[in-house]
């Protein structure tokens, strides 16, 4: 099964991306995540793309598309694979239909005023990679899951969240009807809980 987990910043991918790759065992590719990585370790890639993630704006396509066909070259998506985060336009989309098309685009949906809220109380483990909410864990500085310290993200931060915002808006939004037209796209109400969430995608992936 080779599925896009799509849904505006602070949707819910992370969280339900875990939950869809431990079910079906698919690999759970995040480009943020990927892009993140190399900035900690301070690879040439981190590097080049620190300044334009600080900003909330998109990192190259070129860069990004090679960067996801080198990743769906490796053995682990022989079976498919679960991208979150990817494609971000109709540019990306559009390489993705040549390298490996998408059988299946689950759409988060969520109630746009609330995704200040929802990102600027997300807290974020660094090693686990876990992601939560204050409205849910309280004002604590350790990860419920492996005990790590939780930081916020650097593009967390309420202008960062509204450039996001502004750039889904414009580049990432349209891919709705793109994949609507291919009869690929799936509506999920990503304002439920987390559980209700994910049994809804359960239910339409069948
Ligand atoms: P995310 O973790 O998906 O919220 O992504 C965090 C940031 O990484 C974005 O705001 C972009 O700067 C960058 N990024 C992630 N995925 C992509 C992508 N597919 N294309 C371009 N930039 C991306």
């Amino acid at each position: 099964m080779k599925l896009i987990l799509l849904g505006a910043p602070g949707s819910g991918k992370g969280t339900q991306a875990a939950y869809i790759s431990e079910k079906y065992d698919l690999p759970h590719i995040s480009t943020g995540e990927i892009f993140r990585e190399n900035i900690k370790e301070m690879t040439p890639l981190g590097v080049k793309v620190k300044a334009v993630m600080d900003t909330g704006n998109l990192c190259p396509d070129d860069l990004t598309v090679e960067l996801v066909k080198e990743r769906l070259s490796k053995p682990d998506c022989k079976n498919g694979y679960l991208l979150d985060g990817f494609p971000r336009n109709i540019y990306q989309a559009s390489a993705l239909d040549e390298i490996d098309a998408p059988d299946k685009v689950i759409n988060l949906d969520i109630d746009l005023s609330k995704i200040e809220h929802r990102i600027t109380g997300r807290r974020s483990c660094a090693k686990c990679n876990g992601s939560y909410h204050v409205d849910f864990i309280g004002n604590v500085n350790t990860c419920p899951n492996c005990g790590s310290e939780l930081t916020i993200r650097k593009d967390d931060t309420v202008e960062v969240v509204k450039e996001r915002l502004a750039v889904y808006e414009v580049q990432t939004a349209p891919l709705i009807d793109y994949y609507k037209a291919q009869g690929k796209l799936v509506n999920v109400d990503g304002d439920k809980s987390i559980k209700e969430v994910f049994d809804e995608i359960v239910k339409v992936l069948g």
